[in-house]
């Protein structure tokens, strides 16, 4: 039988982070992935693509992985919010001088073949195991493969992505919520240049994504009713384009599909802990979320980052990296984190998708208050695309004032913009830009 310090459940991006932090901080971690390792860059685009976020670029270039990724990763320098056919808009822009873009977009398929070929390289990386069996004692856990190898750890991280069968063996099943939603995700070509701007735009349908990818193209996330998902999952190519384009209000042009359409069910999974006697939950095996405001990977890096931590304070002293004291060091530190971001991303669909009139008012005169206040009081706290981050268990959300910018600026802020107003011809008319390059911007 193998022995390791930590045995990690799933080579997702969390899990392979994770074991990739621990095995250089000293550690021996064992990463058991049920598929196989992927070693080769997919020869075409995955429909699938991650929004990551400053905060997750800064971790990914201390684990050494950014700069194998950075030739992939388009940068957001601004993202555009509307509710389509309404004047006001709120747009947020990197901060100057700033290290990294606010956000980038990668290819799901390129991020997971980087991850592998890193674990593959720097630690035991069980590829293709089924596991058979799972037996928690006092002192650690034992886990089997169905292929005859064992392996036993003073702690099992499950980092196997929703339905979690490890939280389940563990007896931790998660909160439910059905959003009646899918997202129906495709990246397209454009005729117009996206100038690395992320559109989000609210609208009868959607919330609609619009993410920047390299050159003119771009991934499409249209969150809708579940029928209407798959009324438009269905629809022969040229008029699904056109439902994009009309969709979308032509922000980009005409498009068109360079990658299969996938549709994902959305759900909400809450683990109600994530942590049981030798066990800790990261990223979807321990939440899943709404993915309008593209987080919930950037929640789960947070997950890595609090686990590396407290398994490393244990470890430097000699003392046991699976005790209940770090566990519960472990919970501590993300619970609130991750209930606060499951319950804005609930809010914030529930909101924009209301059919309430009254609501809906609220939203434009919310929107029109942030667009008429002086620059210097339009502040929101900074949230997980902003440069703030996270010390000890207070919630991100609150930890830090940043300023957010919004549409309705004046002229002569238009004519500072980077992007300039012709640039942006379908929308001229309701989309004014203000530039930015003088703000200390933060995404909410
Ligand atoms: C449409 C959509 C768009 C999204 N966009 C964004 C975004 O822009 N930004 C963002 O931050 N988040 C986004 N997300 C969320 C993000 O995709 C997930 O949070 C992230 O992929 C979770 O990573 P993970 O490593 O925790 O799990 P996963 O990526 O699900 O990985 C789990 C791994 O575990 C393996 N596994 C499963 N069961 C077993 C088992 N029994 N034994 C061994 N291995 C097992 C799987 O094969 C897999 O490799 C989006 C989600 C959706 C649905």
């Amino acid at each position: 039988m193998e022995t390791a310090d930590v045995v990690i459940v799933g080579a997702g991006v969390t899990g392979c982070t994770l074991a990739l932090a621990l095995a250089q901080a000293g550690l021996k971690p064992l990463l058991l992935e049920r598929g196989a390792a992927q070693t080769a860059f997919p020869n075409a685009p995955q429909p699938r693509t991650t929004a990551l976020n400053t905060e997750t670029i800064s971790y990914l270039e201390s684990l050494g992985l950014w700069e194998a990724l950075k030739p992939h990763a388009a940068p957001i320098d601004r993202i555009h919010v509307q509710q389509l056919g309404k004047k006001t808009t709120l747009q947020f822009d990197t901060p100057e001088g700033s290290k990294h873009p606010m956000g980038v977009i990668v290819d799901n398929g390129v991020l997971r073949t980087l991850t592998h070929q890193a674990v593959s390289a720097a630690l035991p990386f069980w590829s293709e195991a089924t596991l058979s069996s799972i037996e928690a004692d006092a002192a650690g856990v034992t886990l089997q493969t169905a292929d005859g190898r064992s392996v036993r750890a003073p702690l099992v991280v499950a980092a196997d992505g929703r339905q979690s069968v490890l939280s389940a063996h563990f007896g931790l099943i998660p909160e439910r919520y059905d959003y009646k939603q899918s997202a129906l995700v495709a990246i397209i070509e454009h005729s117009e240049p996206h100038h690395n701007v992320a559109y989000e735009l609210f609208a009868g349908d959607g919330p609609i994504a619009l993410l920047p990818l390299l050159g003119n193209r771009s991934a499409l996330v249209w969150n809708e009713e579940t029928s209407r998902a798959e009324a438009l999952f269905a629809l022969p190519e040229p008029w699904f384009c056109e439902s994009v384009q009309r969709a979308t209000n032509h922000v980009v042009g005409t498009v068109r599909l360079v990658s299969k359409r996938e549709l994902h069910p959305l759900v909400q999974l809450l683990l109600p802990r994530i942590t049981a006697p030798r066990f800790a939950a990261i990223g979807d095996a321990a939440h899943r979320i709404h993915p309008l405001a593209g987080q919930g990977l950037n929640l789960g890096m947070r997950d890595v980052q609090a686990l590396v931590d407290v398994v490393l304070e244990a470890a430097r002293v000699g003392g046991d990296i699976g005790s209940a004291v770090v566990l519960e060091r472990y919970a501590a530190r993300r619970t609130l984190d991750i209930r606060s971001m499951a319950g804005a991303t609930f809010s914030l669909n529930a909101l924009f998708r209301s059919t309430n009139p009254v609501v809906k008012a609220g939203i434009q005169l919310g929107l029109g208050a942030f667009a008429r206040l002086p620059k210097q009081r339009r502040c929101l706290p900074a949230t997980p695309w902003g440069k703030a981050r996270l010390r000890g268990s207070r919630p991100r959300a609150f930890n830090k004032m940043g300023v957010i910018s919004t549409g309705s600026r004046s002229a002569a802020g238009a004519e500072r913009s980077p992007l300039g107003l012709r640039e942006i011809s379908p929308l001229r008319k309701t989309w004014r830009f203000c530039s930015g390059r003088d703000d200390d911007l933060n995404y909410y």
